[in-house]
């Protein structure tokens, strides 16, 4: 009867948690007020680590009004069924979590692998929403885009908060002020955002990526598109750049800098998925650049794209300040928690077995598969 299967769905509803990440610069939080009806609504219970939201000025009351509840850490690794995390839980917090449950998030599988033999070990599942395939039907869970994509704008507002000049073109009685010159090395979701960002305050933006696809995005951004010929370059299935010859590297660095010397503000976003970031602004370009402008390398996380760069530093070489800042869609931590709230439930909604109350990871659906990495006690990728 309908009571009898309320009264096993109450019982029975599977428990979703969520924890503050260990990491300082790391402001997001994984639940967000404007995300979490839709799971509430489903009969998901919501718990939270107590001061999840702070640094997002997200008070505990915004979640605990909607029905969730606040707790202790310890208890939130405890009871939840799922636990989201924007950052690898340590292994001596996993002895906490009960078998059988599942870890959902950033898990930063290229630096951190020892972990999933953890997982495996205690019999946790793990899925790194890294790995989210790039396809149309996974875009609303691809946190990569959504983070990315704040991160474009914060360089470009931090960049310009760095110059001593506006970026916008300004015609006073006092004189013409010429507008600022962009460049943007590297136009995927970060490096597009860079150029709208860029162009809605009034900058003349130029940007350069190897894949020769991207020229129509920046054209249709109003920015110029840097023609470097460096021969057969590509992309592989999943969109991504491939690596270049090293003679294809000194040929890119030779013909950008004489863009960079003429630029007031230079935006790095070039990545390698998995690998190092290659190296595109050496010391020699950096001395051709006027003093005062500002070189912003978002790709400092992954080893950087520019010489010089320090990972949280401001560095200054003859003048020219160079940008290492990390986390950055923790500049707009609201935000960046709101798209990365929205981006996990939707993977819940999407995998969420309502009738048994539980998850439900198929292996034979292209995102699980993609993104699981460790199920029932089995390490599932290398
Ligand atoms: P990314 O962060 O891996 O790299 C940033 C950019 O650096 C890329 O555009 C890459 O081509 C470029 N790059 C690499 N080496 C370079 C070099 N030597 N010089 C200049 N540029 C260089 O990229 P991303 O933002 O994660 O996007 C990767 C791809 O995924 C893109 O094709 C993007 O359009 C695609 N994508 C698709 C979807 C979807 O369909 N759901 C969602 C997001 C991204």
């Amino acid at each position: 009867s309908v009571k009898v299967y309320l009264l096993f769905n109450l019982l029975n509803s599977m428990i979703l948690g969520a924890i503050t990440p260990k990491n300082i610069g790391d402001k997001r939080t994984t639940l967000h007020p404007q995300s979490i009806k839709a799971v509430l609504d489903m009969g998901i219970k919501v718990i939270f680590e107590s001061g999840i939201g702070l640094q997002a000025d997200i008070p505990d009351k915004a979640l605990s009004e909607l029905g969730a509840k606040s707790l202790s850490r310890e208890e939130c690794l405890k009871q939840a069924d799922i636990i989201l995390c924007s950052e690898p839980i340590k292994s001596d917090e996993i002895g906490l979590i009960k078998k059988g449950s599942s870890i959902l998030g950033l898990l930063e599988p290229f630096n951190n692998k020892a972990q999933f033999k953890t997982h495996a070990e205690k019999g946790i599942n793990s899925i790194s929403m890294e790995f989210i395939p790039r396809t149309t039907r996974a875009q609303k869970m691809d946190v990569l885009s959504s983070q990315s994509n704040l991160a474009g704008y914060v360089s470009v507002i931090e960049s310009a908060k760095l110059l001593n000049s506006a970026l916008p073109m300004m015609m006073t009685a006092a004189g013409t002020l010429k507008p600022a010159r962009v460049f943007v090395i590297g136009v995927g979701v970060a490096g597009l955002q860079a150029i709208a960002t860029a162009k809605r305050l009034g900058a003349r933006v130029e940007a350069f990526d190897t894949r020769p696809i991207v020229e129509e995005q920046v054209k249709s951004l109003g920015a110029k598109f840097v023609k470097i010929d460096l021969g057969d370059t590509g992309q592989t299935d999943q969109g991504y750049a491939k690596e270049l010859t090293k003679e294809q590297i000194d040929k890119q660095k030779k013909l950008q800098a004489d863009v960079c010397a003429n630029s007031d503000i230079v935006i790095t976003t070039a990545q390698l998925f998995g690998k190092p970031a290659p190296k595109l602004i050496d010391k020699k370009t950096i001395e051709r650049m006027k003093p005062g402008s500002v070189i912003f390398d978002m790709a400092v996380e992954s080893g950087g794209n520019v010489e010089g760069s320090i990972a949280d530093s401001l560095q200054n070489l003859n003048g020219v300040k160079i940008i290492g800042y990390s986390n950055l869609s923790s500049f707009v931590s609201d935000h960046a928690s709101f798209a990365l709230s929205n981006n996990l439930i939707n993977f819940i909604i999407d995998f969420y077995d309502k009738e048994n109350a539980q998850m439900n990871f198929d292996l034979e659906d292209e995102i699980i598969k993609s993104s699981m990495f460790v199920k029932d006690g089995k390490i599932l990728k290398k």
